[in-house]
């Protein structure tokens, strides 16, 4: 089994090795590629590489704590475990959305060393290492205090299963914002409003659900802002992908889909075309 070797964006390295004909059952049926717990498994069993090769994990000893890991480590790593496992190529089934759309569903080659990665900023690492998981931001004329996850965090978020897409979206960003300063005047100050005793120069520090609310309330060009501000000190792969329909020329542009099952088996065809005693087709 071949094994690669593997620069995180914090600078962790190691080898990694493909998952095993009995393991790939079992995470194939997973729910996400980006399930917390199974992430953990895989990781575990296919890592080797010291984690004090980043300056970000020196304080964990020599045992990696997957828990204790950032994010961004952890996505870039099952990528690498699955191009040890069936190759650099991937091949999801897409679907034809969006305005002036034809609903074609169908299926596109991805080289996943194709898509962009992104290291740790220098600055992120260095605060990192220093205990500091606190960085900060502008959206106008607010302050945005924000951290970068680690993959406990992120087992916490998934805890929330039954959220619609809005509402994950709206969580994934509240976790990784600390708290926001705003100036009251930014703030309804309206009949009803919690914020109606605040005096025009104060400054009202939104945690909570009041950080909630100010998130579900913000237009598009500044939750691109706050997604923005976020992604800066962060790092990991970019997996948004443009690609072209065959059937009705749309351009289609989203997140590569990562479904468990294509994402870990081999390719349907590949599979179908070893078998002996394949009926002719009836045509
Ligand atoms: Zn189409």
């Amino acid at each position: 089994m071949p094994t690669i070797e593997v620069v995180c964006p914090s600078g962790l390295q190691g080898t990694v090795r493909g998952l095993r004909g009995a393991e790939l059952d079992l995470f194939a049926n997973a729910d996400a590629v980006r399930n917390n717990r199974v992430t953990s498994q895989i990781l575990a069993a296919c890592w080797s590489g010291s984690p004090s090769s980043s300056p970000v994990y020196t304080k964990m000893g020599d045992t990696i704590k997957w828990d204790d890991v950032l994010v961004a480590d952890r996505f870039y790593t099952i990528f690498k475990v699955r191009e040890a496992t069936r190759g650099e190529i991937y091949t999801p089934t897409l679907r034809c959305v969006g305005v002036g759309s034809c609903g074609h569903k169908f299926k596109t080659d991805f080289n996943l060393n194709d898509l962009e990665v992104f290291d740790l900023p220098q600055e992120t690492i260095d605060s990192l290492a220093a205990g500091v998981n606190e960085f900060k931001f502008h959206v106008n004329e607010a302050t945005v205090y924000n951290q970068v996850l680690f993959g406990k965090d992120e087992a916490k978020i998934e805890k929330n299963k039954k959220l619609t897409p809005e509402e994950l979206a709206t969580t994934s960003m509240v976790s990784r914002i600390l708290r926001v300063e705003i100036p009251a005047h930014c703030l309804p100050t309206g009949k009803g409003s919690p914020y109606r005793s605040l005096g025009d120069g104060d400054i009202k520090v939104l945690a909570g659900a009041d950080l909630r609310t100010w998130i579900r309330s913000l237009d598009a060009s500044d939750w691109d802002l706050v997604r923005d501000g976020l992604e800066a000190v962060d790092g990991g792969i970019d997996t948004e992908v443009c690609v072209t329909c065959p059937k009705c020329g749309n351009e289609i542009e989203g997140d590569l889909p990562l479904d468990p099952a294509e994402f870990w088996m081999r390719k349907k065809q590949d599979a179908s075309s070893k078998r002996k005693g394949r009926r002719a087709s009836r045509g």
